[in-house]
Parts: structure tokens; C-alpha cells; sequence
């Protein structure tokens, strides 16, 4: 195990200020711990530009104000805040993690003054990319939760209450052995994973869940667009497990998984292959600062 997420070197810009590494903490009695008040951002910093950083910081507050609360940051001075972080850490290659929060003001199901406080770190997570090494495929589970119906949670938050179903399944598939679980949603049909959307491969075409119970990630949406760039067909459809027998390739999309091929859910096998490895390719290709882009 590396040094403590609680322990390293470098500043975390807190409610508008940079402050020591270790002295960015929160009280106990803090709404966002107790009742989950809380939202949250991945995103990572290419060449010391934050890959579609604007995107990542208007849905962060998308998600704090369907939690019904108003992060007291734009959208520009969020990016702005995330720039200053990865420059002053010295971090060009980095992951992102803006969290908003209820502070504790009031300790209790309502917290309707509460403030609502904003932190930013960033730390050191190169994108290696080994395309032989990646095409081989991870082995993915099958979670035991399902994506929750839309009506019984805000399920298109980046929201911490989210994600108590998914470290559940995630620490269920490490210890069958799994790199990482597939969830069906409340229907039983395909969802996602539990940081990463999914994809498959049919006869050259592209299929992909629709995003209406579960995050519609910026990853998703991107490379959905490179592979209509490529003249790819991408249909997004119901998808049933039983149906996954037919298709040939399967791969993650994230903004930590960038694009990871996947060569078995549960009893499902398939062969990563020539669309995988091409997306793969646009991706890295995509998130180059622009101007920095190698030539192709
Ligand atoms: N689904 C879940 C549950 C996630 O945590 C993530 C990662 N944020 C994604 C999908 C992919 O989203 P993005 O491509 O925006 O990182």
C-alpha cells in the first residue's frame, strides 16, 4: 500500500485558499459524513491541462443542486480552482477529486443553512498506456446490487450515497478474484461498473446501455463521439445479460479506466479486439492538451 491519502505532501485549495496537505479536514459532526450530503468529481489532468475540466465542474454543481443545495463557486472559478492545484502541487499527470459539502451547522435530516463548503485535490496518476499489456482484457464480476430506480434516489448525481452500493460490489469482486463488478440496473437489464460505463461490440457495431438510471459519464460521451468520428455505428439500447453471449468485444469507459477492454463478465467471455484497441488509441490521442496533440 502507498502513503495514506490523509498523509501526503502538497496543498488542497479549501473554500477558496490553498492549505497544507494535512490540515484539510472536516469536523466529525458533519452533515456530508452523517447523511451523505455530499458530490463529487474524477477527472484528470492530461499535460497539465484537466481534460474536459468545464464539463466536470458544471456537473459537480448539477449534482449539489439536485442534492438541493448551491455549491458558492462558478463553473470558471471551480476550473480555475483545479488549475491552481495541479500547478502549484507540480502535478501535469494528475487525478482530480473536487468534493462540495454540508457543513455542520445543523446535525440532523435537515440542514437547511448549512454551509456548504468546496475542497480540491489532485494527486500524481500517469496514464499508463501499454496497449499490448491493455488488450489483454480485465476479468469483471457480477454485483449482487442493481442500479437503483430514478425514483428512489437522484441516480444521475455524482453523489458519495451513490456509491455505498458500489464499493460493496467492487470489494464482493476482488475477493472472487475480479478486477472490478458489472451492476444491472433496478429492471434487471445492463447498467454499468462501479466506477466506469460499459460498452460492447456486435458485427462492427457499437451498443451501450441507456444512461437513464446511472451517470451518463464524460468518458461515455466522448468516446461515443470519436467512434462516430470513425464511422462507427453506436447504439444506445436496453441491453439484457442473456444477451451478452452475442457480442465479441466489451470494454469500461471512465475517467480513471480511460478505455479498458474487459475479456469476461461472470460466465460471459469476450476477445478484446480491433474496435477496443482503436478507441483505445483516439482516447489517448483526445485527451492531449490541444496544441500538445502528437501527430497521428
Ligand atoms: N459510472 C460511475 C458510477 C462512475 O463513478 C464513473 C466515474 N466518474 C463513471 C460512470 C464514468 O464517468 P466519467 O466518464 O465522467 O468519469
Amino acid at each position: 500500500m502507498g502513503v495514506s491519502f490523509d498523509k501526503i505532501d502538497g496543498v488542497i485549495w479549501y473554500d477558496g485558499k490553498l492549505v497544507p496537505w494535512q490540515d484539510a479536514n472536516v469536523h466529525v459532526l458533519t452533515h456530508g459524513l452523517h447523511y451523505a450530503s455530499s458530490v463529487f468529481e474524477g477527472e484528470r489532468a492530461y499535460g497539465g491541462t484537466v481534460f474536459r475540466s468545464r464539463e466536470h465542474s458544471e456537473r459537480l454543481k448539477r449534482s449539489a443542486n439536485i442534492l438541493d443545495f448551491e455549491i458558492p463557486y462558478s463553473a470558471a472559478e471551480i476550473d480555475a480552482a483545479k488549475q491552481l492545484v495541479i500547478d502549484r502541487n507540480n502535478l501535469p499527470d494528475a487525478y482530480v477529486r473536487p468534493v462540495a459539502w454540508r457543513g455542520s451547522e445543523m446535525m440532523g435530516v435537515a440542514a437547511q443553512t448549512n454551509t456548504i463548503h468546496l475542497a480540491i485535490a489532485a494527486w500524481n496518476w500517469p496514464s499508463y498506456f501499454d496497449p499490448a499489456e491493455k488488450l489483454k482484457g480485465i476479468r469483471i464480476g457480477l454485483a449482487d446490487y442493481r442500479r437503483p430506480d430514478p425514483a428512489t434516489i437522484p441516480a444521475l448525481a455524482k453523489a458519495a450515497g451513490l456509491y455505498m452500493i458500489c464499493t460493496i460490489s467492487k470489494h464482493k469482486a476482488e475477493r472472487e478474484g475480479y478486477a472490478d463488478a458489472m451492476m444491472l440496473d433496478w429492471q434487471g437489464r445492463v447498467a454499468e461498473c462501479t466506477g466506469a460505463n460499459i460498452f460492447f461490440v456486435k458485427d462492427g457495431k457499437i451498443h451501450t446501455p441507456i444512461a437513464d438510471c446511472f451517470l451518463a459519464g464524460i468518458t461515455r460521451a466522448t468516446v461515443i463521439d470519436l467512434a462516430k468520428r470513425r464511422g462507427l455505428e453506436v447504439i444506445e439500447r436496453r441491453i439484457m445479460p442473456d444477451e451478452l453471449d452475442g457480442f465479441s468485444e466489451c470494454f469500461m469507459s471512465g475517467t480513471a479506466a480511460e478505455v479498458t477492454p474487459v475479456s469476461e463478465i461472470a460466465k460471459w467471455k469476450f476477445t478484446p479486439g480491433r474496435i477496443s484497441a482503436q478507441l483505445m488509441t483516439d482516447y489517448t490521442a483526445e485527451v492531449q492538451p490541444k496544441g500538445k496533440q502528437a501527430a497521428a
